[in-house]
């Protein structure tokens, strides 16, 4: 990857417009969702373990609702800023649109490092940003969820302090403000993992098509963090072996084979994979070099660029990630006859089981794991079809596919609610 910054939001737009000419989109409907309905930035105040009181800034950017609440993560990272954010809620709204979910897009986030922050703070960031936003955001109006350095803690953080200003009559039904909590204060069974077992079922769909037999094939994984653990331990359980991996302290390799539940718990203890006994440490460059039949990025975006491309040797992109090849870089991919299952496609299986769980909350249900996984399975294996078929209908490759079909949907709606007023 080059040091040049990686212009994410105008990559989007460029999907956006080449899937739009693909689906014949009315001008007026790309004109509309070619930015984001609404972009909230606040500045607040929180006071440090030390008595310092500092400033952060923090986002949440409103792609769409024509479909239904806007919905999307929150993302704590010292690199987050407007247009990547921007970027992320456009991918949250074809997302949602290709999962024929009733939701919107939307992502936010707060440009500062957690890991230098005591647990502490961290709850007090959360709550004052959650403060911040106030009616911006709201169960029937914009619901967060997990992303890069956030999980289901943070997520409870959300809930409790928005719950607990929006007045008592109301309280319990705000549950559903944030998906992604733990499961005692309302979450889902299924939801922590829900993101790698989409990312899976994507690979086995491309399997069963490419007649690949994973038993005994390897896989290397990129940001081992919620996404690229969860995939790497449900992958393990059909016998590929993850015989490299690498996180924001570095790369690893395991010719024989890494333990991902073991890795999992060391990067749950140490907050990385470095250190890791049975590794051996290589650069990012041999990391990608690695030969291995999948290869599944599932850190930050921007991360596969032309010369990451020309020097992956693997069969199969699954993006766990958001936004991990560049253009570029998918179109060496591509020409070297490496498949890619896109993103809004493959790391779906996070916001469809965040869905499950909003209709939980409002129904005051609790549904059983075999539940959730099993409906889970359909709609990725469905939606796996519909973009494969239409990629071969049209002849364009899996991630034009899989905006067109979302774009498609969204032009539906469009025409028959027409625009306001
Ligand atoms: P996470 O914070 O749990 O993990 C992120 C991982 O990326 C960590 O292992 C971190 O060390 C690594 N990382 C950070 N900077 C890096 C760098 N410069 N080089 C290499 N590795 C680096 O986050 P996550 O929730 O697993 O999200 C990962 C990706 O998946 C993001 O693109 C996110 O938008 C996407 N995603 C997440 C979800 C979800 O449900 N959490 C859903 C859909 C998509």
């Amino acid at each position: 990857m080059s040091n040049e910054k990686y212009e994410f939001f105008k990559v989007i737009q460029e999907y956006l417009a080449k899937a739009a000419r693909v689906v014949s989109l009315d001008p007026a409907v790309e004109t509309m969702l070619s930015q984001p309905k609404t972009e909230v930035i606040v500045h607040f105040p929180v006071k440090m373990d030390t008595g310092e009181i500092k400033l952060f800034k923090g986002y949440r950017i409103q792609h769409s609702n024509i479909l239904g609440p806007f919905k999307g993560g929150i993302r704590y990272h010292e690199n987050v800023t407007l247009d990547d954010t921007k970027a992320l809620a456009s991918m949250m709204t074809w997302k949602c649109a290709l999962m024929r979910l009733p939701y919107g897009g939307a992502k936010g986030g707060i440009k500062f490092n957690p890991r230098a922050h005591s647990t502490g703070e961290l709850q007090r960031i959360t709550r004052r940003f959650t403060h911040a936003l106030g009616s911006n955001i709201g169960p029937d109006y914009d619901i967060p969820a997990p992303d890069v350095g956030t999980n289901s803690q943070m997520m409870a953080w959300i809930m409790d302090t928005y719950m607990n200003t929006v007045g008592h009559v109301n309280k319990q039904a705000n549950r559903g403000v944030v998906t992604g909590k733990p499961v005692a204060s309302g979450g889902t069974l299924g939801r922590e993992k829900a993101t790698g077992q989409g990312v899976v079922h994507c690979i086995t769909e491309w399997c069963r098509e490419s007649r690949f037999n994973l038993e005994g094939s390897t896989y290397v994984v990129q940001g081992f963090g919620n996404v690229g653990a969860h995939a790497a331990t449900i992958l393990s359980r059909f016998g590929a072996s993850l015989t490299a991996v690498g996180d924001h302290s570095g790369y690893l390799k395991s010719p024989e084979g890494f333990n991902p539940h073991k890795l999992m718990e060391w990067v749950k203890q140490k907050g990385s994979v470095a250190g890791y006994p049975s590794g051996q440490a290589i650069s990012r460059e041999e990391f990608f070099a690695t030969k291995c039949d999948i290869f599944v990025p599932a850190a930050l975006e921007g991360q596969i660029g032309p010369a990451e491309a020309r020097a992956m040797e693997c069969r199969l992109v699954a993006e766990g990630a958001n936004g991990p090849c560049t253009p570029e870089g998918e179109r060496v991919l591509l020409d070297r006859g490496i498949a890619v299952i896109p993103d809004v496609l493959a790391n779906a299986g996070g916001v469809t089981v965040s869905y499950y769980e909003w209709v939980q909350n409002k129904r005051s249900e609790s549904w059983t794991l075999e539940e959730v996984d099993a409906k889970l399975e359909t709609a990725m294996k469905r939606s796996y079809g519909e973009v494969v078929n239409f990629a071969r209908e049209r002849d364009v490759d899996l991630r034009i596919a899989a905006y067109g079909l979302a774009l498609d949907r969204l032009q539906n709606v469009y025409r028959e609610r027409d625009i306001f007023p």
